[in-house]
């Protein structure tokens, strides 16, 4: 069976950017792929990240993952933590990665640029991916735009071990990319992902905030001077980055977003927008509430990582076997 294998870190609260490049494409793709859905937290530790704060987002996520429709009886959830294989694999794999080929890492780049101290995990990070894709022999991976490059890594990697070691171990997995929503820009610069580590309140509308917040940053929203919605990349950044909000929560395709407000200025656009968010995010933000609460997301959890840890152990078993480690 075709099989995914995503995360969402906790190394910051959710927005709309991780909605549209993650959870509402996993709540498509779970319909048609075997999935595991998992909480990168050993991944939200390559910045630092205060105990108690990682410790609250991490069931955040979870929360939000079940309320956003994750079907734990169809998918694996869990988390990355919880099965130690992750980080296994991944320091097998970082004998195989070499520092030039990480040190071209653009998100790596980002993320270290103007630091005066930055952690070795967060240069080894991409290999922990790898790991994290390689171990469930995973056929395809959803990513947004900035996660290419790293899938690419992982490819590499995996026929790298391959060849190596003389197995057909671990498979080359397929980016899955061009879904709408894998890039949703910043509300105050088209130019800049939204992201999560980087909150500038007006940049980003998160998953949590109120129907009056949301509204008030889609007004502040930048978009040009042309009064015509199309989408346009490479002339309209602005508006199409709304427009393809507009199609993430609206569930309608870009043609008929275009067609519905052909002659229309951004104003009534903009307010419909606005609607069509928060009519998704009210109730995912009451199930939310009612998971966060409840007891069932831990189980869930538990069992999900005991269901992780049974697939990836004849993974890891393997690699070892090839590599040369003693099996008994
Ligand atoms: P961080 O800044 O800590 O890296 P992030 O917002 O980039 O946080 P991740 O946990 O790194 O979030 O990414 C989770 C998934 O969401 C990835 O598949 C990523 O490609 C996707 N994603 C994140 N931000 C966006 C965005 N602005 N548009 C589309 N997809 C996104
Ligand atoms: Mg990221």
């Amino acid at each position: 069976a075709n099989r995914i294998v995503s995360g969402i870190k906790p190394s910051g609260d959710l927005n709309i950017g991780g909605y549209g490049g993650a959870l509402s494409q996993f709540i498509q793709l779970q319909q048609d792929y075997d999935c595991f859905f998992f909480i990168p937290d050993l991944h939200a530790i390559t910045v630092p990240q205060p105990p108690d704060v990682l410790q609250r987002r991490t069931r955040d996520i979870a929360a939000l993952y079940l309320a956003a429709g994750i079907d734990p009886g169809k998918s694996v959830l869990f988390l990355q933590s919880q099965v130690p294989a992750h980080a296994e694999l991944g320091y097998l794999l970082q004998t195989l990665a070499v520092m030039g080929e990480l040190g071209r890492m653009t998100q790596y780049k980002d993320k270290s640029d103007g630091k005066s101290s930055v952690s070795s995990a967060l240069f080894t990070y991409p290999v922990l991916m790898a790991a994290d894709v390689l171990l469930y022999r995973t056929t395809h991976v959803p990513v947004g735009d900035d996660q290419l490059q790293h899938l690419e890594l992982a490819r590499d990697l995996a026929r790298r071990f391959n060849q190596r070691f003389g197995v057909e171990l671990f498979l080359a997995p397929e980016p899955i990319i061009g879904m709408i929503g894998s890039r949703i820009m910043g509300l105050d610069d088209p130019s800049a992902k939204m992201s999560k580590s980087n909150p500038n309140t007006n940049s980003c509308v998160m998953l949590m905030d109120s129907p009056e917040l949301i509204r008030r940053k889609f007004a502040k929203a930048v978009t040009d001077s042309e009064g015509i919605v199309r989408y346009d990349w490479e002339s309209k950044p602005a508006v199409s980055n709304l427009v393809e909000i507009y199609a993430v929560f609206s569930g309608l395709s870009v043609e008929e977003i275009e067609r519905r407000y052909d002659g229309k200025g951004y104003s009534s656009f903009k307010s419909e927008l606005v609607d069509v968010v928060i009519e998704k995010l009210v109730p995912l933000q009451a199930r939310y509430h009612e998971w966060i609460g409840s007891p069932e997301l831990d189980r869930i959890l538990k069992e999900g990582a005991q269901r992780a840890a049974a697939e990836a152990a004849p993974v890891l078993a393997e690699a070892k076997r090839a590599m040369g480690f003693a099996s008994f």
